[in-house]
């Protein structure tokens, strides 16, 4: 076979590990959604130069490559299309340098978020994008899909803490782009455009992100909801009222808190939906004020509920990351949509996403970052089937009708790549596909991912 004989090219040239038995490829084969390709192999280069190397050959042999840090996206965004190589990034995990006084860390990009997090703790400092998998995930991929997590509601998301990286191209150029200035004006955002970009436009060796100052107070609130209150108008009343201090806004529906309670032992105390809320101070008086000014504006929106410190604000990030692997092990397949709206419209949304399960007859539970109105809305059915795509329209319609977008967070992947062209339009499409024909002109990096096929 044609793949075979380039695989036996590529031992002369890659100085790193080539896997191709069955287990180490069937180890690269997924993500954290239902899809699974076929890969040639696994591989592990040893540094950037064989990276290089990598692509030239990809290049020479018309053979895709994969790049993968954890493995952890959802919509098919690591899963490699079949006869690809993966590259594996996971075991480039070294923290090369941190500057305390710059408040920035350089990286390999197979570091995990959490170590990353606990490397930085001991000086006053931390990374703002926590996503749910932030104990798994890895900076690479967290670059990959432009990830956030909820201390987005303050922090905003993965691309305005990435200071620069360093890639390799589709075309096997090496570049860095960006660098440590504070701020920059040199034209259109070339980094900013690398990431979201899904490994298709180079593969990224190395990442310098920007780091912030641990603030003296962060406490963790949980809220109990009343059955009937207006999610948009708690989102939009939180996020308008002034000095609250709030980093987080999430929002579990009762099915998630009270999975979370029963599997975790999460001690909510109490049945029902859940707001959880993080708040960050200077002083403990601080936070009493900022925690008293919340309740008043929860009052307006009909919460009248008591508000309760969490004990550990990290912790409860913890929980709340695990929302989805509890479902996973209550509900297994199941549709774990992404979809955002303004916060404005969330009322219209959720009422959509209900009518949407109600019409299709099937079980949903929503958890959300609310604040951004970035919702994950859970239909037990069959990923895989007509039905599931069907319901992933009209979703996506429902959004778009919105002035919303059909992934907050979690990218387009395989899963998206057909309705891209909903949310940007043709020309947007045809942009996009430039950029791409510039980076990487033979499409072998992660093909069959993002563009519409
Ligand atoms: C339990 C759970 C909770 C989650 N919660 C959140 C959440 O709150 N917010 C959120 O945004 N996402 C969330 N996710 C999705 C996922 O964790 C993120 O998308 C994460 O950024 C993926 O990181 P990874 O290391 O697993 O990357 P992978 O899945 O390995 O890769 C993701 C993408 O990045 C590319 N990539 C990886 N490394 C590189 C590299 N070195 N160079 C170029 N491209 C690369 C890949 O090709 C792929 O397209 C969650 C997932 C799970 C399973």
């Amino acid at each position: 076979m044609v793949a075979d004989r380039a695989l036996r090219t590529l031992g002369r040239a890659l100085r790193g590990r080539i896997e191709t038995d069955a287990a180490a490829r069937a180890r690269v084969a997924g993500d954290g959604s239902h899809l699974r390709g076929a890969p040639l192999a696994r591989v592990v280069p040893a540094d950037a130069d064989d990276v290089v190397a990598l692509v030239r050959w990809a290049r020479r042999h018309r053979i895709g490559l994969v790049p993968r840090g954890a493995g952890t996206s959802l919509d098919g965004e690591s899963v490699p299309a079949d006869g690809t190589v993966v590259v594996d990034l996971g075991p480039w995990d070294r923290i090369l340098e941190i500057s305390a006084s710059g408040r920035w860390a350089r990286v390999q990009p197979g570091v995990v978020n959490g170590r990353l997090q606990e490397a930085v703790a001991p000086l006053g400092l931390f990374y703002p994008p926590n996503p749910g998998s932030w104990r798994t995930s890895t900076i690479g991929g967290n670059v990959g899909t432009n990830a956030s997590g909820p201390r987005s509601f303050r922090y905003g998301a993965t691309r305005r803490w990435i200071r620069a990286v360093e890639v390799v191209l589709g075309t096997g150029e090496r570049l860095r782009l960006g660098s440590r200035a504070e701020k920059r004006s040199v034209g259109p955002d070339l980094l900013g455009l690398l990431v979201g970009s899904e490994g298709t436009l180079g593969i990224v060796t190395e990442v310098t992100v920007r780091l912030a100052p641990i603030p003296p107070v962060r406490w963790g609130l949980v809220v109990p909801l009343p059955a009937r209150v207006r999610l948009g108008r708690v989102a939009t009343a939180l996020a308008a009222a002034p000095a609250t201090g709030l980093a987080a806004v999430e929002y579990l529906d009762a099915y998630s808190a009270a999975g979370l309670a029963a599997a975790r032992g999460a001690g909510w105390g109490r049945r029902g939906a859940l707001l959880l809320l993080e708040v960050e101070a200077d002083r403990v008086a601080e936070a009493r004020a900022r925690v008293a000014r919340i309740r008043t504006v929860l009052r307006r929106v009909g919460v009248a509920a008591a508000v309760r410190r969490f004990p550990g604000a990290n912790r409860l990030w913890d929980l709340r990351g695990e929302s989805g692997r509890v479902m996973d092990e209550r509900l297994g397949e199941r549709i774990r949509e992404d979809v955002a709206v303004p916060p404005d419209r969330l009322d219209g949304m959720l009422a959509a996403v209900r009518g949407i399960a109600r019409a299709e007859r099937v079980p949903l539970h929503t958890f959300a970052h609310l604040g951004e109105g970035s919702l994950h809305p859970n239909l037990v059915v069959d990923p895989a089937s007509p039905r599931a795509e069907r319901i992933r329209a009209a979703l996506y319609a429902a959004a778009l009708d919105r002035d919303g977008t059909i992934s907050g967070e979690h990218g387009v992947g395989r899963l998206k790549r057909s309705h891209l062209a909903r949310e940007i339009g043709p020309v947007g499409i045809r942009l996009l596909r430039a950029v791409r024909q510039a980076c990487d002109p033979d499409g072998i990096l992660n093909p069959g991912k993002l563009y519409p096929p």
